[in-house]
């Protein structure tokens, strides 16, 4: 046979099957941006099986026993599992790492091993009885506080659990799922994928990854993105429709699962394809260009941070400086508070690691999903939480209550000071006393430091605040008397003035930050700023996204604060466009009243 005959009878043969087979497609969760084809590998596991079991007393210690070489055979699979991360690529590794490190931590003296202990011996059930009964106790109850900022306890819940389980399967023997049977480009398939499987996939291998479970905001969408494989998570029916072998399209972008393409539907994947690995290549080269609009307008972009492991995808992505430390992390997975000397350390890493550029250091944001367990050892925090954490004791608020806790992180920055520019972000402010308030302790730390011997500058690191409830952008020009700088935080902002939870999915779509009073709100804030001359920036996800380059820089901002890998694309959308063109779309948009029309006008603004 010759080519042209072969390539008949493959088209033949294409078109046989397309008449047998046609073509499925399913709607998820886009969770990682790109396009993949290749054959299915599908994978399933059987979950561990559990049923009560009572023990005697007399087997309290043999049982105790089980548990310990459990823990040890689970810290050996996650340690195996670590030295694997030098493998992939340095932005993975800040990802997986700490949530490995977390699992692992959960299997030393934790709360949920103590638990385990306690329930052996005073319920006298088997191991992995107490096992399951434990983490599904703690993680309903983390479940249970997630709250305003978004899934970080849904995930610490997650976290819980899949510790459990791993600690289950070795009791009971239960095998692993694996991924040794995938062919080298398969697309994997699965009814849900837990953090460990994903941190599991090596993206050298494996396309594309499509499941019937999962959000967008969990840990395992978080490791595929950071393992760069594009996935869709959540296709209802996706695991009833497909067959091991067939060829499949995942579509990261729009979030679809393509099942026995169309001819169609494979070119055009193809072309989608290509021009994926085009656009890596391009933001690649970016990171070295400046962030500065087609008519010249400077824009700063700035990267936030959240955990030290960041600090090499920072320094890669070109950003200028950090817009926004949450320090929350200092506090996290530790039984004491930081001292101010630890604090001052770390502290000082960051700065000297920015080299030159600024740091903005947000003082601790205490809120309902950040379960903090130093805090409520130390007796800083009730361990009950409120009803409506979001509108209780958050951020501001606990640190003028604690002023020993504030005064500490205080002191920490300010001795960190020396090492470069930095900056002091108050949390969840709402009204102009807690900045006055928050500024007496500031420069009383500062005095008792100068008395301390400790060198500072005559005027101290400017102090400023987050606009990120509906009251303080209506008097942001108030604010602005009294603070140094704003930082506007779209994601408590969009959900205080919806009154939407950011991290509820019945009421996801009402989650708008394009809506108009969102928008009203945000210019508000950006003239209280301008009306007192302090410099104003944007941290929340909406600066992350660059479809809304434009319109915030239409509405006046010229500093954006993102995730590290969301810099070169917002630099691109920098790049491509005029402050005029800028404020003519801004112009039409706040004429609006309906979100929807906003965002036709984004799309076409875009093509
Ligand atoms: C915000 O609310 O937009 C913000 C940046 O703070 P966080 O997400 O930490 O609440
Ligand atoms: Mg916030």
């Amino acid at each position: 046979m010759n080519g042209t005959e072969a390539d008949r009878a493959g088209s033949l043969l294409q078109n046989a099957v397309e008449d047998t087979l046609s073509e499925r497609r399913l709607f998820g969760i886009a969770a990682c941006a790109g396009v993949a084809i290749g054959p299915v590998f599908r994978t399933t596991e059987a979950p561990a099986q559990v049923t009560r079991h009572k023990i005697h007393a007399a087997d309290v210690q043999a049982e105790g026993a089980r548990l310990d070489s459990a823990i040890l055979q689970s810290r050996k699979q996650l340690m195996k599992l670590r030295s694997r991360l030098a493998v992939l690529p340095e932005e993975s590794q800040g990802e997986i790492a700490p949530l490995l490190d977390a699992y692992l931590q959960m299997l030393g003296p934790s709360r949920l091993i103590r638990g385990v202990r306690k329930r052996i011996q005073e319920r006298l059930v088997s191991a992995e009885t107490a096992v399951m009964e434990e983490a599904n106790a703690i993680a309903h109850t983390l479940a249970a506080m997630a709250t305003p900022d978004g899934p970080g306890s849904q995930r610490q819940a997650d976290e819980v659990r899949e510790v459990g389980r791993r600690l289950v399967r070795n009791l009971t023997r239960a095998p692993f799922r694996s991924f040794a049977g995938a062919v080298q480009g398969a697309v994997l398939i699965a009814e849900s994928l837990r953090p460990a499987d994903a941190a599991l996939i090596d993206p050298a291998r494996i396309a594309g990854v499509a499941t019937e479970e999962g959000g967008t905001d969990g840990h395992t969408a978080i490791l595929l993105r950071a393992l760069g494989i594009p996935s869709v998570l959540g296709a209802a029916g996706l695991m009833a429709d497909v067959r091991a072998g067939s060829t499949a399209i995942i579509d990261g972008v729009i979030g679809t699962v393509i099942l026995n393409p169309s001819i169609t539907s494979l070119s055009n994947a193809r072309r989608a394809v290509a021009s994926f690995a085009r656009d890596r290549q391009r933001l690649g080269r970016l990171r070295r260009l400046a962030s500065v609009t087609l008519d010249g307008e400077i824009v700063s972009l700035q990267a936030n941070l959240e955990l030290p492991i960041e600090l090499p995808m920072i320094a890669q992505s070109g950003a200028s400086g950090i817009g926004l430390l949450r320090s929350e992390f200092l506090f996290m997975n530790r039984d004491t508070v930081p001292t101010e000397d630890e604090q001052a350390k770390t502290y000082q890493n960051v700065i000297e690691t920015m080299a030159g550029d600024t740091v903005t250091i947000r003082v601790l944001d205490w809120g309902g999903e950040k379960e903090i367990e130093a805090l409520v050892t130390a007796g800083v925090v009730p361990e009950l939480v409120d009803d409506n954490p979001a509108l209780g004791l958050r951020g501001i608020r606990l640190l003028l209550r604690q002023p020993d806790l504030f005064e500490t992180q205080l002191a920490a920055i300010l001795r960190a000071a020396h090492a470069g520019p930095v900056r002091v972000l108050l949390p969840m402010v709402t009204n102009v006393a807690e900045i006055r308030a928050a500024r007496a302790i500031y420069n009383r730390v500062a005095d008792r430091l100068r008395q301390r011997g400790v060198t500072l500058p005559k005027i101290l690191p400017p102090l400023g605040i987050m606009v990120e409830t509906p009251g303080a952008a209506l008097c942001a020009d108030a604010l602005a008397v009294e603070a140094e700088f704003f930082a506007i935080g779209t994601n408590d902002l969009c959900m205080y003035t919806l009154a939407v939870d950011r991290g509820e999915v019945e009421v996801a779509e009402l989650y708008d930050s394009l809506h108009p009073a969102v928008l009203r709100l945000i210019q508000m804030t950006i003239q209280g700023a301008a009306s007192h001359h302090i410099p104003v920036s944007v941290c929340g996800e909406m600066a992350a996204n660059p479809d809304m380059t434009p319109l915030l820089l239409g509405l006046g901002l010229r500093s954006f604060s993102t995730n590290a890998s969301a810099v070169p694309r917002v630099k691109q959308a920098v790049r491509g466009t005029t402050i005029d063109d800028c404020q003519r779309l801004t112009w039409q948009i706040l004429k609006q009243s309906d979100s929807a029309q906003t965002r036709e006008l984004i799309a076409t603004f875009r093509h």
